[in-house]
Protein backbone atom coordinates (compact mmCIF):
# COMPACT_ATOMS: atom_id res chain seq x y z
CA UNK A 1 0.00 0.00 0.00
CA UNK A 2 1.01 3.60 -0.84
CA UNK A 3 1.24 6.38 1.53
CA UNK A 4 -1.52 8.36 -0.39
CA UNK A 5 -3.89 5.33 0.01
CA UNK A 6 -3.36 5.63 3.79
CA UNK A 7 -6.58 7.40 5.69
CA UNK A 8 -5.22 10.36 7.87
CA UNK A 9 -4.45 8.87 10.67
CA UNK A 10 -1.47 6.95 10.84
CA UNK A 11 0.10 10.96 9.88
CA UNK A 12 -1.73 12.15 13.16
CA UNK A 13 0.29 9.15 14.72
CA UNK A 14 3.48 9.99 13.28
CA UNK A 15 3.23 13.85 14.84
CA UNK A 16 1.71 12.01 18.31
CA UNK A 17 5.10 9.41 18.69
CA UNK A 18 7.10 12.46 17.36
CA UNK A 19 5.44 14.34 19.90
CA UNK A 20 6.08 12.08 22.82
CA UNK A 21 9.99 11.50 21.11
CA UNK A 22 10.28 15.23 21.55
CA UNK A 23 8.74 15.68 24.75
CA UNK A 24 11.21 12.85 26.55
CA UNK A 25 13.94 14.77 24.90
CA UNK A 26 13.40 17.59 26.94
CA UNK A 27 12.81 15.62 30.06
CA UNK A 28 16.05 13.69 29.36
CA UNK A 29 17.73 16.78 29.18
CA UNK A 30 16.53 18.22 32.04
CA UNK A 31 17.53 15.32 33.94
CA UNK A 32 21.05 15.35 32.47
CA UNK A 33 21.47 18.97 33.51
CA UNK A 34 20.15 17.75 36.79
CA UNK A 35 22.63 15.15 37.04
CA UNK A 36 25.69 17.52 35.40
CA UNK A 37 25.04 20.22 38.15
CA UNK A 38 25.28 17.04 41.20
CA UNK A 39 28.00 16.51 39.31
CA UNK A 40 29.88 19.49 39.34
CA UNK A 41 29.03 19.68 43.54
CA UNK A 42 31.05 15.90 43.54
CA UNK A 43 33.59 17.44 42.08
CA UNK A 44 33.72 20.23 45.05
CA UNK A 45 34.08 17.53 47.22
CA UNK A 46 36.62 15.54 45.44
CA UNK A 47 38.77 18.46 45.29
CA UNK A 48 38.29 19.14 48.91
CA UNK A 49 38.78 15.72 49.64
CA UNK A 50 41.87 14.70 47.21
CA UNK A 51 40.04 12.17 45.84
CA UNK A 52 40.39 11.33 42.06
CA UNK A 53 37.84 12.70 39.88
CA UNK A 54 37.57 9.23 37.95
CA UNK A 55 36.68 5.92 40.05
CA UNK A 56 36.45 2.78 38.19
CA UNK A 57 34.79 1.03 40.88
CA UNK A 58 32.10 3.42 41.43
CA UNK A 59 31.31 3.58 37.53
CA UNK A 60 31.41 -0.16 37.58
CA UNK A 61 28.32 -0.20 40.14
CA UNK A 62 26.89 2.32 38.26
CA UNK A 63 27.11 0.27 35.10
CA UNK A 64 25.68 -3.33 37.38
CA UNK A 65 22.71 -1.36 39.02
CA UNK A 66 21.48 0.58 34.92
CA UNK A 67 21.82 -3.10 33.46
CA UNK A 68 20.18 -5.10 36.76
CA UNK A 69 17.36 -3.04 35.92
CA UNK A 70 17.35 -2.38 32.25
CA UNK A 71 13.74 -2.84 30.90
CA UNK A 72 14.81 -3.50 27.24
CA UNK A 73 14.23 -3.13 24.45
CA UNK A 74 17.65 -1.74 24.51
CA UNK A 75 20.42 -4.13 25.13
CA UNK A 76 22.61 -4.28 27.82
CA UNK A 77 25.45 -3.24 25.41
CA UNK A 78 23.87 -0.28 23.85
CA UNK A 79 22.53 0.61 27.50
CA UNK A 80 26.29 0.31 28.69
CA UNK A 81 27.32 2.43 25.88
CA UNK A 82 25.05 5.60 26.21
CA UNK A 83 25.37 5.72 30.16
CA UNK A 84 29.31 5.24 29.60
CA UNK A 85 28.93 8.46 27.23
CA UNK A 86 26.92 10.11 29.80
CA UNK A 87 29.88 9.37 32.67
CA UNK A 88 32.87 10.42 30.05
CA UNK A 89 30.63 13.99 29.57
CA UNK A 90 30.49 14.25 33.77
CA UNK A 91 34.14 13.47 34.12
CA UNK A 92 35.30 15.96 31.52
CA UNK A 93 33.00 18.55 32.91
CA UNK A 94 34.48 17.79 36.75
CA UNK A 95 37.99 18.15 35.22
CA UNK A 96 37.16 21.57 33.70
CA UNK A 97 36.30 22.85 36.89
CA UNK A 98 39.59 21.51 38.66
CA UNK A 99 41.62 23.77 36.12
CA UNK A 100 39.03 26.60 36.61
CA UNK A 101 41.05 29.78 37.69
CA UNK A 102 45.11 28.14 36.13
CA UNK A 103 44.99 27.37 32.39
CA UNK A 104 47.09 28.01 29.21
CA UNK A 105 44.09 27.81 27.19
CA UNK A 106 42.47 31.15 26.03
CA UNK A 107 39.40 31.71 27.88
CA UNK A 108 37.57 35.11 27.93
CA UNK A 109 38.48 36.17 31.70
CA UNK A 110 42.60 34.97 31.42
CA UNK A 111 44.55 37.63 30.04
CA UNK A 112 47.39 36.81 27.41
CA UNK A 113 50.37 36.40 28.93
CA UNK A 114 53.85 37.85 27.76
CA UNK A 115 57.29 36.74 29.08
CA UNK A 116 60.15 39.33 30.48
CA UNK A 117 63.28 37.97 29.06
CA UNK A 118 66.50 40.21 29.60
CA UNK A 119 65.50 43.43 27.74
CA UNK A 120 62.52 42.15 25.66
CA UNK A 121 58.75 40.81 26.15
CA UNK A 122 58.51 37.68 24.32
CA UNK A 123 54.73 38.42 23.66
CA UNK A 124 54.52 41.93 22.80
CA UNK A 125 56.72 43.08 19.81
CA UNK A 126 58.21 40.30 17.59
CA UNK A 127 61.61 38.91 18.30
CA UNK A 128 64.47 36.84 17.29
CA UNK A 129 66.70 34.11 19.66
CA UNK A 130 69.50 33.12 17.71
CA UNK A 131 72.68 31.02 18.30
CA UNK A 132 74.60 28.66 17.38
CA UNK A 133 73.56 24.71 17.32
CA UNK A 134 75.69 23.62 19.87
CA UNK A 135 77.94 25.63 22.19
CA UNK A 136 81.99 24.38 20.63
CA UNK A 137 84.31 26.40 22.06
CA UNK A 138 84.71 30.01 22.97
CA UNK A 139 85.97 31.65 19.78
CA UNK A 140 83.08 30.58 18.02
CA UNK A 141 80.65 31.42 21.05
CA UNK A 142 82.03 35.13 21.02
CA UNK A 143 82.27 35.44 17.55
CA UNK A 144 78.86 35.00 17.36
CA UNK A 145 76.96 36.56 19.97
CA UNK A 146 79.00 39.76 19.47
CA UNK A 147 77.69 39.70 16.02
CA UNK A 148 74.40 38.98 17.07
CA UNK A 149 74.34 41.40 19.93
CA UNK A 150 75.49 43.86 17.51
CA UNK A 151 72.51 43.63 15.43
CA UNK A 152 69.94 44.43 18.49
CA UNK A 153 69.56 39.99 19.18
CA UNK A 154 69.19 40.05 23.12
CA UNK A 155 68.51 36.46 23.02
CA UNK A 156 71.20 34.26 22.81
CA UNK A 157 70.85 29.78 22.33
CA UNK A 158 73.15 27.47 22.35
CA UNK A 159 73.10 23.29 22.20
CA UNK A 160 74.91 22.00 25.78
CA UNK A 161 73.12 18.99 26.21
CA UNK A 162 72.22 17.70 22.69
CA UNK A 163 69.71 15.08 21.79
CA UNK A 164 71.36 13.54 18.53
CA UNK A 165 70.02 11.00 16.16
CA UNK A 166 73.11 9.00 16.37
CA UNK A 167 75.17 8.10 19.78
CA UNK A 168 78.22 8.44 18.47
CA UNK A 169 77.57 12.28 16.75
CA UNK A 170 78.71 14.87 18.92
CA UNK A 171 77.11 15.42 22.19
CA UNK A 172 77.69 18.55 23.24
CA UNK A 173 79.97 20.17 26.14
CA UNK A 174 77.30 19.63 28.72
CA UNK A 175 78.22 21.35 31.80
CA UNK A 176 81.62 23.35 30.14
CA UNK A 177 78.64 24.45 27.23
CA UNK A 178 76.18 25.62 29.78
CA UNK A 179 79.63 27.87 31.91
CA UNK A 180 80.72 29.41 28.30
CA UNK A 181 77.09 29.77 27.33
CA UNK A 182 76.28 31.87 30.79
CA UNK A 183 79.17 33.87 30.49
CA UNK A 184 79.65 34.86 26.21
CA UNK A 185 76.03 35.84 27.14
CA UNK A 186 76.61 38.12 30.04
CA UNK A 187 79.47 39.67 28.33
CA UNK A 188 77.17 40.72 25.46
CA UNK A 189 74.31 41.46 27.58
CA UNK A 190 72.50 38.79 26.47
CA UNK A 191 69.82 36.02 27.69
CA UNK A 192 70.69 32.65 27.53
CA UNK A 193 68.47 29.74 26.93
CA UNK A 194 69.78 26.26 26.49
CA UNK A 195 67.92 22.69 26.04
CA UNK A 196 67.40 20.51 29.25
CA UNK A 197 67.04 17.18 28.03
CA UNK A 198 66.91 15.75 31.16
CA UNK A 199 66.16 16.00 35.14
CA UNK A 200 69.40 15.27 35.99
CA UNK A 201 70.99 18.25 33.96
CA UNK A 202 68.16 20.76 35.33
CA UNK A 203 69.65 21.72 38.23
CA UNK A 204 72.93 23.03 36.37
CA UNK A 205 71.36 24.42 33.72
CA UNK A 206 69.11 26.63 35.58
CA UNK A 207 72.39 28.21 37.20
CA UNK A 208 73.26 29.46 33.90
CA UNK A 209 70.89 30.30 32.13
CA UNK A 210 67.61 32.73 31.79
CA UNK A 211 65.24 30.50 29.82
CA UNK A 212 64.64 26.41 29.60
CA UNK A 213 64.40 25.06 26.47
CA UNK A 214 62.34 22.00 26.24
CA UNK A 215 62.94 19.93 22.68
CA UNK A 216 60.76 18.60 20.67
CA UNK A 217 61.96 14.54 21.17
CA UNK A 218 61.37 15.19 25.12
CA UNK A 219 57.61 17.33 24.68
CA UNK A 220 55.55 14.58 25.72
CA UNK A 221 58.24 13.73 28.78
CA UNK A 222 56.14 14.45 31.48
CA UNK A 223 58.47 13.91 34.21
CA UNK A 224 60.57 16.23 32.80
CA UNK A 225 58.03 18.87 32.48
CA UNK A 226 56.82 18.94 35.64
CA UNK A 227 60.63 19.24 36.68
CA UNK A 228 60.84 22.44 34.11
CA UNK A 229 58.02 23.90 34.87
CA UNK A 230 58.87 23.88 38.55
CA UNK A 231 62.56 25.34 38.22
CA UNK A 232 61.35 29.39 38.54
CA UNK A 233 62.66 29.91 35.12
CA UNK A 234 60.34 30.61 31.58
CA UNK A 235 60.13 27.54 29.69
CA UNK A 236 60.53 27.37 26.14
CA UNK A 237 58.49 24.93 24.74
CA UNK A 238 58.41 23.25 21.30
CA UNK A 239 56.05 21.18 19.56
CA UNK A 240 56.99 17.15 19.66
CA UNK A 241 58.04 16.19 15.98
CA UNK A 242 54.56 14.36 15.33
CA UNK A 243 52.50 16.13 18.64
CA UNK A 244 48.95 17.32 17.71
CA UNK A 245 48.36 20.82 18.04
CA UNK A 246 46.34 19.63 21.22
CA UNK A 247 48.97 17.35 22.41
CA UNK A 248 50.98 20.35 22.03
CA UNK A 249 48.80 22.50 24.22
CA UNK A 250 48.44 19.61 27.28
CA UNK A 251 52.16 19.64 27.55
CA UNK A 252 52.51 23.29 28.28
CA UNK A 253 49.54 22.38 30.72
CA UNK A 254 52.23 19.85 32.16
CA UNK A 255 54.39 23.22 32.71
CA UNK A 256 52.02 25.24 33.39
CA UNK A 257 50.43 22.96 36.22
CA UNK A 258 54.22 22.45 38.04
CA UNK A 259 53.86 26.16 38.82
CA UNK A 260 55.11 28.08 35.79
CA UNK A 261 53.17 30.38 33.76
CA UNK A 262 56.27 32.06 31.86
CA UNK A 263 56.28 29.57 28.86
CA UNK A 264 56.56 29.93 25.18
CA UNK A 265 55.41 27.93 22.44
CA UNK A 266 57.82 26.88 19.98
CA UNK A 267 56.52 25.34 16.16
CA UNK A 268 59.61 23.56 14.80
CA UNK A 269 57.96 21.58 11.96
CA UNK A 270 56.75 18.22 12.00
CA UNK A 271 57.56 14.94 10.07
CA UNK A 272 56.16 14.68 7.02
CA UNK A 273 56.40 12.78 3.53
CA UNK A 274 58.47 15.48 2.67
CA UNK A 275 61.97 15.11 2.07
CA UNK A 276 63.28 18.56 0.60
CA UNK A 277 63.00 20.31 3.83
CA UNK A 278 63.74 18.60 7.47
CA UNK A 279 60.53 18.52 8.56
CA UNK A 280 57.54 20.58 7.22
CA UNK A 281 56.99 24.11 9.17
CA UNK A 282 53.26 23.86 10.11
CA UNK A 283 52.76 27.57 9.65
CA UNK A 284 48.87 26.85 10.86
CA UNK A 285 49.93 26.31 14.11
CA UNK A 286 50.68 30.01 14.54
CA UNK A 287 47.45 31.19 14.39
CA UNK A 288 45.96 28.20 15.79
CA UNK A 289 47.81 27.96 18.72
CA UNK A 290 47.43 31.81 19.47
CA UNK A 291 43.34 30.52 18.93
CA UNK A 292 43.80 27.94 21.42
CA UNK A 293 46.07 29.28 24.51
CA UNK A 294 47.34 32.45 25.81
CA UNK A 295 50.69 31.86 25.30
CA UNK A 296 53.66 33.27 23.12
CA UNK A 297 54.33 31.38 20.21
CA UNK A 298 57.72 31.17 18.30
CA UNK A 299 58.91 29.51 15.29
CA UNK A 300 62.10 27.75 15.12
CA UNK A 301 62.85 28.53 10.84
CA UNK A 302 66.01 26.28 11.17
CA UNK A 303 65.19 22.80 12.62
CA UNK A 304 61.82 23.01 10.41
CA UNK A 305 64.08 23.43 7.22
CA UNK A 306 66.91 21.76 7.82
CA UNK A 307 68.27 24.38 5.05
CA UNK A 308 69.52 27.65 5.02
CA UNK A 309 68.10 28.32 1.65
CA UNK A 310 64.69 29.03 2.69
CA UNK A 311 64.74 30.73 6.46
CA UNK A 312 64.26 34.22 5.42
CA UNK A 313 60.97 33.45 3.41
CA UNK A 314 59.89 31.17 6.48
CA UNK A 315 60.73 33.84 8.95
CA UNK A 316 58.44 36.30 7.17
CA UNK A 317 55.62 33.93 6.47
CA UNK A 318 55.62 32.86 10.32
CA UNK A 319 55.73 36.68 11.45
CA UNK A 320 52.78 37.46 8.76
CA UNK A 321 51.05 34.98 10.60
CA UNK A 322 51.22 36.39 13.27
CA UNK A 323 54.26 34.48 15.56
CA UNK A 324 55.49 36.54 18.31
CA UNK A 325 59.11 35.77 17.15
CA UNK A 326 61.51 33.79 15.11
CA UNK A 327 64.51 31.09 16.17
CA UNK A 328 67.73 30.72 14.09
CA UNK A 329 70.57 29.17 14.29
CA UNK A 330 73.96 31.23 13.27
CA UNK A 331 77.11 30.10 13.10
CA UNK A 332 80.57 31.32 12.58
CA UNK A 333 81.73 29.01 10.40
CA UNK A 334 78.44 26.82 9.78
CA UNK A 335 80.39 24.42 6.88
CA UNK A 336 83.05 22.97 10.18
CA UNK A 337 79.59 23.26 12.74
CA UNK A 338 79.58 20.31 14.89
CA UNK A 339 75.71 19.80 14.30
CA UNK A 340 73.00 21.15 12.37
CA UNK A 341 75.62 22.37 9.70
CA UNK A 342 73.49 22.63 6.79
CA UNK A 343 70.95 24.98 8.18
CA UNK A 344 72.71 27.29 10.38
CA UNK A 345 73.48 30.62 8.67
CA UNK A 346 77.05 32.28 8.48
CA UNK A 347 77.49 36.10 9.62
CA UNK A 348 77.20 37.53 6.78
CA UNK A 349 73.75 35.34 6.11
CA UNK A 350 72.11 36.34 9.30
CA UNK A 351 72.89 39.86 8.25
CA UNK A 352 71.07 39.47 5.16
CA UNK A 353 68.21 37.12 6.70
CA UNK A 354 67.70 39.96 9.21
CA UNK A 355 67.39 42.89 6.51
CA UNK A 356 64.41 41.00 5.16
CA UNK A 357 62.31 40.60 8.82
CA UNK A 358 62.88 44.73 8.42
CA UNK A 359 58.92 45.03 8.61
CA UNK A 360 58.66 42.96 12.13
CA UNK A 361 62.16 42.94 13.69
CA UNK A 362 63.59 46.01 15.33
CA UNK A 363 67.72 45.58 14.46
CA UNK A 364 69.37 48.41 16.17
CA UNK A 365 71.12 47.28 19.62
CA UNK A 366 69.49 48.49 22.62
CA UNK A 367 71.89 50.68 25.00
CA UNK A 368 72.18 47.83 27.20
CA UNK A 369 74.10 45.32 24.78
CA UNK A 370 75.17 47.32 22.47
CA UNK A 371 78.72 46.80 21.65
CA UNK A 372 81.17 48.57 23.69
C1 LIG B 1 67.34 22.81 19.24
O1 LIG B 1 66.64 23.84 19.23
O2 LIG B 1 68.53 22.80 19.55
C2 LIG B 1 66.73 21.54 18.85
C3 LIG B 1 67.38 20.39 18.95
O3 LIG B 1 65.48 21.65 18.37
P1 LIG B 1 64.31 20.56 18.32
O4 LIG B 1 64.14 20.03 19.70
O5 LIG B 1 63.14 21.39 17.85
O6 LIG B 1 64.72 19.51 17.32
MN1 LIG C 1 70.26 22.38 15.88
Amino acid sequence: MHGEDKDASPHADLAALRQGISNLNLRILALLSQRARLVTDLAEVKRRDRLDLFSPSREQEMLDAIVAANPGPFSDEVVIHLFKQIFNASLALMESGVVQGATVARRGDLPDLSIPLGDVWIGKAPVLIAGPCSVEDPDQMEAVAGHLAARGVSILRAGTFKMRTSPYAFQGLGEEGLRLLHDTARRHGMAAVTEVTDTRHLDACALHVDMLQVGARNMSNSELLRAVGSAGLPVLLKRGLAATLDEFVLAAEYVFSAGCERIVLCERGIRTFERDTRFTLDISAVPLLKAKTRLPVMVDVSHAAGRRDILSPLARAALAAGADGVMVEVHPRPHVARSDGPQQLDLEQFDRFLDTLAPWIRREPSPSNASP
